[in-house]
């Protein structure tokens, strides 16, 4: 069934009816709770909060943007399918805001990154708009993976021990992770510690650990970029002598090859740095594929991309 009719049949008969139709149409696996989720990042936090208790379905798969992400027909399906559903939330899924926040009628669904208290989270462009990408300052993504183990324990009160306890043990784990991006930041010279980027996802990061952000782009991937945009940004590298920019795995890498060219023009070189894990992790392969390898991974390019060459 097509999205937009599935859409409009819900609003028309009232979609119990066909969450009720799918649910009874699909054949379970297994016995364990199912749990449909959108980013990697927090298929990943479900993985280890849950453990052998959760079957995760992740919808956005390595390397695919969350902000230009559109819902496809087998996604309905997954969703309708679920004990519970869990977003990020703060319009990070844009363009599924709308199917997933209507999904909460039939499915118990929580946007785990809106537990988290309106202070700490930064204001964007867009009035009342909040900046998503919460997960790159790890002790706020600690919130979300306390978010994620509640939302199990209401869902599977049986198993609520068992979240609770590997909650508490990823919780040290993610304590040591934030320690160790702490001191490798600090240990930079202060006038290095500038980050240079596609998008504008780093925000929290550099707020976090002690560095500079500057983007090309806004915090969502949606908006245009104008050549006011390359010239500024362009004259910004150029003015501090920046020496590298970083590309990022879910974003096409043509923008900030024209930011490097435009720099060349102006007699000054910048290179490009590794990729950057903004919104999504990596595959197997990258050395990115959890949340801790993924903020290590950034770390050390960051590191390694700003020092002296
Ligand atoms: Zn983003």
């Amino acid at each position: 069934m097509r999205l937009s009719i599935f859409i409009m049949l819900c609003a028309l008969f009232g979609g119990a009816l066909f969450v009720y139709y799918m649910r009874t149409n699909s054949v379970r696996s297994d016995t364990k709770l199912q749990v449909v989720c959108t980013t990697s990042m927090l298929a990943d936090a479900i993985r280890v909060v849950g453990g052998e208790h959760v079957a995760v379905v992740q919808l956005m798969g390595p390397g695919v943007d969350p902000h230009l992400y559109r819902a496809r027909e087998g996604d309905v399906r997954r969703l309708a399918h679920a004990d519970l559903v869990l977003y990020h939330g703060l319009h990070l899924e844009g363009r599924m805001t709308d199917v997933l926040a209507a999904m909460n009628q039939y499915v118990p669904t929580v946007a785990v990154c809106e537990c988290i208290p309106k202070e700490l989270l930064r204001e964007s462009e867009f009035e009342g708009v909040y900046d998503p990408h919460v997960w790159h300052d790890i002790t706020l993504w600690l919130l979300v993976v306390t978010a994620v183990r509640d939302a199990l324990a209401q869902i599977d009160p049986e198993h609520a021990a068992d979240y609770i306890m590997h909650a508490q043990h990823y919780h040290e784990e993610l304590k040591a992770l934030d320690a160790y991006v702490k001191t490798v930041i600090a240990a930079m010279p202060p006038e290095q510690r500038i980050l240079v980027t596609a998008h504008d996802a780093f925000a929290y990061y550099g707020a976090a650990y002690g560095l500079e952000v500057v983007a090309l782009q806004g915090i969502s991937t949606e908006s245009d970029i104008s050549m006011r945009d390359v010239i500024d940004l362009t004259s910004y590298i150029v003015n501090h002598h920046i020496k590298t920019l970083f590309l990022e795995s879910s974003i096409s890498s043509r923008n900030i090859e024209a930011v490097q060219q435009a720099v060349h023009a102006r007699g000054w070189h910048v290179q490009l740095g590794d990729e950057l894990y903004s919104d999504a992790l990596g595959d197997a392969a990258s050395g990115a594929d959890t949340y801790v390898r993924m903020i290590k991974h950034n770390t050390d390019v960051i590191v390694q991309g700003l020092k002296d060459l």
